[in-house]
């Protein structure tokens, strides 16, 4: 089957239902509210009703996983780009179940569930001590302060794959306390993926911020996947420093001034110091 998500790191992309509410300062441009209002959806925040598919919607993934497994080959699902799967609202219990279902019945599927709630996994997954070998569990953590709210969160349950959605990346992140110097009672962290943010309102994403995560990846033996720059890239040169769009900041972890350049996601593309990181841990 065509691969029907433009995500790297993905081959498809399945929705529970869309909307979701603002949680944090990665949340500030969403690009799945901006997609949601531009086709007419009203689905976001406390008040709106959240969108919710038909019988049809739910068997894309079983025919995903016929196709996996006639093939041999394992796909990832990311899981979900319009909403996040762990809100907590009582409409959604109902189709959370249902999706627990789905992911069970789909052992070809490994299902990405990334949430910026991860304080709500463990009164809302169905598994506890042990999880099954197709779910992937991750959480966004945009600066060091997210980092300290929500990787503790998400490392306590023993999926067999954690990984860290660091994007949009909006500050230095020191990953030492849970990589380097793990505490016994969290599990690993198996990948991070990083980029900038995209569209008209981004926040650049200094470079610093990127080699030093991809860094401590390194150390750390973590994957690392480099997503994006996004609207921002860094250019070098003071002689760009007065134009229009490009703006200079201080980088604190490279330890000078830098210059980004909004020259828009696709021309800013996805290589950090001349490489394309794509690192993406094997299938539990
Ligand atoms: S949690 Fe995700 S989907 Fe929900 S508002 Fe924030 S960025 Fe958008």
């Amino acid at each position: 089957m065509a691969k029907n998500s433009n995500i790297e790191w993905t081959d498809h992309t399945f929705n529970p239902w869309w909307g979701c509410q603002k949680v944090s300062p990665a949340c500030a441009n969403c690009y799945a509210e901006t997609w949601a209002r531009r086709v007419g959806a009203d689905v976001w925040g406390a008040k709106s009703k959240r969108r919710f598919f038909g019988p049809n919607h739910w068997q894309e993934p079983l025919h995903w996983n016929t196709d996996a497994q006639r093939e041999g080959q394992r796909k990832r699902v990311f899981c979900a780009s319009m909403a996040d799967v762990f809100e907590g609202r009582a409409e959604l219990d109902a189709p959370r179940r249902r999706l627990w279902e789905v992911i069970r019945v789909t052992p070809w599927l490994d299902w990405l569930l990334l949430t910026k709630r991860p304080e709500n996994i463990g009164r809302m997954a169905p598994w506890t001590a042990t999880w099954p070998a197709n779910v992937w569990i991750g959480t966004s953590v945009e600066n060091q302060e997210w980092a300290k709210k929500r990787l503790p969160l998400l490392l306590q349950h023993p999926a067999k794959r954690r990984f860290l959605s660091c994007e949009p990346l909006l500050g230095p992140l020191d990953l030492s306390s849970w990589t380097v110097k793990r505490p016994s009672e969290l599990h690993p962290i198996d990948w991070i993926i990083a980029g900038g943010e995209s569209g008209p309102n981004a926040r650049p994403m200094l470079p610093g911020w990127a080699r030093t995560l991809r860094d401590q990846c390194q150390q750390s033996g973590i994957p690392f996947h480099f997503k994006q720059w996004g609207h921002w890239a860094p250019v070098a040169g003071r002689r760009n420093r007065n134009t229009q769009t490009v703006l200079s900041f201080w980088d604190d972890v490279a330890g000078e001034e830098v210059y980004m350049e909004a020259k828009g996601k696709k021309q800013a593309g996805r290589r950090l110091d001349g490489t394309t990181w794509d690192e993406i841990p094997k299938a539990a």
